[in-house]
Parts: C-alpha cells; structure tokens; sequence
C-alpha cells in the first residue's frame, strides 16, 4: 500500500512550472496556489506587462512584440528572471507562469535550478484548442493581476473587480488575431518544452485543465504532493 500524501499545510513546493497553451489557466491557477503555499508566483508575461507600464526599453520592445503575439528574445527574458529569482522570497519555492517558452529557455532554467535544494516540478495544464478562444477574448484582468472572465467567471459587478472595486481591463493582445499568432508560437516553439519536461525525469504530470476552476486546482495540488513526495507514481 503506498504512503498517506502528507497535509498541504506541511508541504514544500519547491521550485514548479506551470506549462501550457494561452488560456489554459496558469494565471488563475497560479493565485490560487500562491494563497495555498505561500510562495510567489513569477509571471514572466505580468513582469512584462509591468516593464511596459514603466516605460523601460524592455518594456518598449515587450510591448511590440506581445502585440502581434510574438515572442520576447530569450536572453531578456532569461535575465529578467535570474534578476527574479534571487529575490529572498522564492527561497522555500515559487510557481512560474509563462516560462519557459522556448526550449533555450528550459535549458538556461536547468542551468538555473542547480543551485536549488528541490528539483523542478512541472505540470501541464491541456484544454481543448476551441474551449481556448472563448477564455481568452473573454478575459478581464483587474489593475492588481485578478483574472476574470465574462463567460466563465464574470464579476459581480459588470467591469468591476470584487475584490478591490477597480475597473477591469482587457488585455491588448486578448483579440481573436492576437489570439490565432499565439496559439502558432506556442505550436512551433512551447509544444516542444512540454515534451522536454514529459521526458526528462519524472517530475513532470499533465492535469485536466478543462473543468471548473476549484477542480483544477485539487488536481494540481494532487499532484504537486504526490510528484514531490512519491515522484514513481
Ligand atoms: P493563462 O495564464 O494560461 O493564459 P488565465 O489563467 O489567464 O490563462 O485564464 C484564461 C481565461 O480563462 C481567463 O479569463 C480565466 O478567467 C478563464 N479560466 C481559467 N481557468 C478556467 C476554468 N477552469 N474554467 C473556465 N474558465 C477559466
């Protein structure tokens, strides 16, 4: 008979990715994990977006090429986030969201990891291409990085945070267009890291990400405790 898994309350995360097309719901999952763990969540697409809003030159370049749903240079990317990494708070772990993206980048994040008492856990979260669409033009981000959506998770308020009673926003790149571009990046560059992860090690688990939000998230929380703590199973 195999182990009880342990309580979550008693549970190091470590270092974990969260791998997967634009919409799959890595932002809504990674909120969700950041309050259960306590550890940060590093969105390499909000530190972007934060870049922008600062008008730094990154920000500028960020800013152009997110438009038509391409792709940052990785060694801008890979430096914004070593500069993130040695932040004291992800020392018990964090969750990245959005990176890597490019094979390049999974092996400068390996490069990374070395260091690190935990190895890296990484899950992929799958919906289906046509549920993708509708999450992604229906989406609605408050100032503060809480995700909404008008079909599936609406706020109580039309426009309307419930949280903090700010006004929502679209993203710019959230367009059916935008939309089509992204999907092609992630399938000529993003598929091929999911596969890095699929068979490099055991650490690695795919999680139904086409159900209500709460169900996904036990499921990742499963299996964060059984990779971490039963990683042959
Ligand atoms: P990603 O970070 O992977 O691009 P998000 O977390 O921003 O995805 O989610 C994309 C959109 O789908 C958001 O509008 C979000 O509210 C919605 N969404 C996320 N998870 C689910 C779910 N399980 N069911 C329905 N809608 C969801």
């Amino acid at each position: 008979m195999s182990k009880p898994l342990p309580n979550a309350s008693d549970f190091l995360p470590g270092p974990v990715l969260l791998l997967g097309a634009p919409g799959v719901g890595k932002g809504t999952q990674a909120k969700h994990l950041v309050e259960e763990f306590g550890i940060p969540q590093i969105s390499t697409g909000d530190l972007l977006r934060e870049h922008r809003k600062n008008h730094t030159p990154l920000g500028m370049m960020a800013d152009e090429l997110m438009a038509k749903g391409q792709f940052v240079p990785d060694d801008l990317v890979n430096q914004m986030v070593a500069s993130r990494l040695k932040q004291p708070d992800t020392e018990h772990g964090y969750i990245l969201d959005g990176f890597p993206r490019t094979l390049n980048q999974a092996e400068w994040l390996d490069g990374q990891l070395v260091a690190y008492l935990l190895p890296v856990v990484a899950v992929s979260i799958v919906v289906p291409e046509r549920v993708l669409l509708e999450r992604i033009t229906g989406r609605r981000i408050s100032p503060a990085g809480r995700i909404y959506n008008i079909y599936t998770n609406p706020p109580k308020v039309e426009g309307i945070c419930d949280v903090d009673g700010s006004k929502l926003e679209q993203r710019a790149d959230d367009t059916v267009e935008v939309f089509h571009e992204r999907m092609k990046a992630f399938n000529q560059k993003t598929a091929a890291v999911i596969e890095y992860y699929r068979e490099h090690g055991n650490r690695f688990a795919e999680v139904n990400g086409d159900q209500d939000i709460d169900d996904v998230t036990r499921d990742i929380r499963s299996t964060l405790l059984k990779l971490r703590h039963h990683p042959e199973a």
